[in-house]
């Protein structure tokens, strides 16, 4: 079945999400609500004869609330909801795709009918993958017929329908899209969904706590601050993740920590049994306390924690606070991060007379950092074309920044050979330094306390 009505099946069923269950997401929620006056205000539509809308496309990145602006939509309209995802319109077999388009627009009215009402929305995810560019895939023309059909059927939708069809559909792929959809009288309206910034995530995390007992530590503002680049599927999964580990301690409420540690979860995957042998660890350590120095040092205050608890794919991980949602970047913050992802191989190589295969994901990231100071005209070759930049060229210029990073880092570490030592000893023995704790040691060696 192509189509499902929302509540799993209890077709008729409203969809019980409204605007106000859906945070930092003020801009898109007004975009959106405008373009349903259309279908909210239909007699002074008719009776000014403008033609009525037949699309509209969120776009942005996944788990941003595309799936709940839609649902709030039908609710605000009093409209039927079906839904489908793209790939369930594609089928290694000719026409069976544009076969499921007309059905889903049958079902459409069909629902409306049943439930009483006069307009219906069809909500297609993932729209990219029935809607991407036609005559790409040369092996069959089943995608194109299917494009075809959904063309067909939004040309079809009528302002004196009995029932009114409005199709939204959501992707994160806008540039794989058929100009054809994109064109007036399609997917005529456009609506950004993007990543929540700071204030939004606050919102998200009171929506997702608000069935939770939280303790009176809790600071959201904090922890909306240390999650930059979160979506609000994450926010969800973090607060959730909070509570999990409040009952695996067997208390009533939340706590701050618990918060606090569910961001390392949702960031870094689950935490592994598996413990590494003592010299492993000892390298981890350094490594990781490698990265916190010349963090601290760069920027006071932005680390926030120190861990050698394996974690998904790392083995331990230093996790940085951004000071405020940055969306700009400066030649010296840009080498200040290649700095900070160098230090860990250079602390290895200081103390243990050399590096390990552990530090190949932050000369990937150095890499791609010095990459972009390049391609943003900050290097010293000004402002260039990137494709017409030498390979060998662009390999030199790398090199230089990367070079230039490395030679600062050892010396600044070398300075500090000492306390990075009193660090590691302290990470071994208990797993996790909160980054107070590691400015409270900094400040003692620096006898600033
Ligand atoms: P995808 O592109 O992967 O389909 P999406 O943008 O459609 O993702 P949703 O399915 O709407 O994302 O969101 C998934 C879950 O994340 C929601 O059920 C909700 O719990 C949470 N969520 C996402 N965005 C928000 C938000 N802005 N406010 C509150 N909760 C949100």
């Amino acid at each position: 079945m192509v189509a499902r009505s929302f509540a799993g099946g209890g077709s008729g069923v409203k969809p019980d999400v409204t605007f106000e269950d859906i945070g930092g997401q003020a801009t898109a929620i007004k975009e959106l609500k405008e373009a349903l006056e259309f279908i909210k205000n239909q007699s002074d539509i008719q009776k000014l004869g403008i033609r009525p809308l037949k699309g509209i496309l969120l776009t942005g990145p996944p788990g941003t609330g595309k799936t709940l602006l839609a649902k709030a939509a039908a609710g605000y309209t009093d409209a039927a909801f079906v839904t489908a995802s793209g790939s369930e319109f594609i089928e290694m077999y000719a026409g069976v795709g544009a076969q499921r388009v007309r059905k889903i627009f049958q079902v459409a009215r069909e629902t409306s009918l049943r439930m009483g009402k006069n307009n219906s929305i069809i909500f297609i995810d993932e729209i990219e993958i029935l809607g991407g560019k036609r005559g790409q895939i040369t092996s069959h023309l089943e995608y194109d017929q299917t494009l075809n059909e959904l063309l067909v059927q939004m040309d079809g939708l009528k302002v004196d329908d009995r029932v009114r069809v409005l199709l939204i559909a959501a992707t994160n792929r806008v540039d794989m899209l058929d100009p054809a959809l994109l064109r007036p009288g399609r997917f005529d309206r456009q609506v950004k969904v993007e990543l929540p910034d700071r204030e939004g995530r606050l919102e998200i995390l009171k929506l997702h706590t608000r069935n939770k007992p939280l303790a009176g530590d809790v600071n959201l503002d904090a922890i909306a601050r240390e999650t930059f680049g979160f979506s609000g599927a994450h926010l969800e999964s973090l607060a959730n993740e909070a509570a999990i580990l409040a009952m695996r301690e067997k208390l009533r409420q939340v706590h701050h920590r618990h918060f606090h540690e569910a961001v390392d979860k949702v960031m870094m995957g689950d935490r592994l049994d598996r413990q590494p042998a003592p010299a492993e660890l000892k390298r981890v350590a350094i490594h990781e306390a490698g990265h916190a120095f010349v963090s601290e040092h760069l920027r006071r205050g932005s680390v926030s924690t120190l861990t050698i608890t394996p974690r998904g794919q790392a083995l331990g991980y230093m996790r940085q606070t951004p000071e405020d949602d940055t969306y700009l970047y400066t030649r010296d913050y840009l080498e200040n991060q290649v700095a900070v992802m160098l230090a860990g191989a250079v602390a290895e190589e200081m103390m243990l007379g050399g590096r390990s295969t552990g530090a190949g994901n932050d000369y990937l990231q150095a890499t791609k950092t010095a990459d972009q100071i390049i391609n943003c005209g900050m290097s010293d070759l000004g402002v260039i074309d990137p494709e017409m930049l030498p390979r060998s060229l662009r390999y030199r210029t790398q090199k230089k920044i990367l070079l230039a990073q490395e030679q600062r880092v050892r010396d600044f570490l070398e300075m500090k050979k000492k306390e990075l030592g009193r660090v590691v000893d302290l990470l071994l023995e208990q797993e996790k330094i909160s980054g107070h704790q590691l400015r409270s040691i900094l400040d003692q060696e620096t006898g600033c306390a």
